[in-house]
């Protein structure tokens, strides 16, 4: 159906950004039209309503899981909220420590965002190693939340992020590699 409309040429590659040695997969063509965008959202739609039920809110994660996150919240008819790099939420906060593939970061929350035993899936635009997503289920779990599931657009797929050690992400079926 949709899945028509989505085009893996519509995720373009940028050799070393933002640093010699990365290719970077670029999603802004995606979000530029409408019909690829809509079918991204059907397809995150119809995954969480199949194997996530119950789901009482949307977690996006900084910064382009806050793209996709509320057009999918909406859909859903649930609230989102932001999971951001430090120092940029007020008011008080949880965080949760995560190694990157240089250096360090911390993903934090607003400490009244979630409440305990609340239904949650998390979002993202990429999954490369799964610090990020998997440092974040670590603040969920944190703050007593239930993950229900993890959704990316796009799954580097030869780096293993979804592994055994990892959180369990669901990806979308045409993203591989
Ligand atoms: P990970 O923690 O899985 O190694 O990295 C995933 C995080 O880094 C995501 O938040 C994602 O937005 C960002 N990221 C890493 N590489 C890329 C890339 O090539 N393209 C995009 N769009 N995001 C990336």
């Amino acid at each position: 159906k949709r899945e028509a409309g989505i085009n893996r040429s519509e995720i373009r590659a940028f050799t070393d950004f933002p640093s010699k040695g990365i290719v970077f997969r670029d999603i802004c063509p995606i979000l530029k039209d409408p019909e690829a965008l809509a079918a991204i959202i059907d397809l995150f739609e119809e995954r969480v309503r199949e194997t996530c039920p119950g789901v009482e809110l949307v977690v996006g994660l900084d910064a382009r899981g806050f793209l996709f996150g509320p057009l999918l919240a909406q859909r859903l008819r649930v609230g989102f909220v932001l999971v951001r790099k430090k120092g940029k939420l007020p008011g008080p906060t949880a965080s949760v420590a995560y190694t990157l593939e240089y250096g360090q970061a911390e993903a934090e929350i607003q400490e009244d965002a979630v409440e305990a035993g609340q239904k949650v899936v998390i979002i993202d635009d990429l999954l490369a190693t799964g610090g990020t997503l998997y440092a974040t289920c670590e603040l969920m779990k944190k703050q007593k939340a239930k993950v229900l599931g993890c959704l990316v657009v796009i799954e580097l797929k030869d780096l293993k992020g979804a592994g055994p050690n990892r959180t369990r992400v669901r990806v979308l079926p045409w993203s591989s590699t």
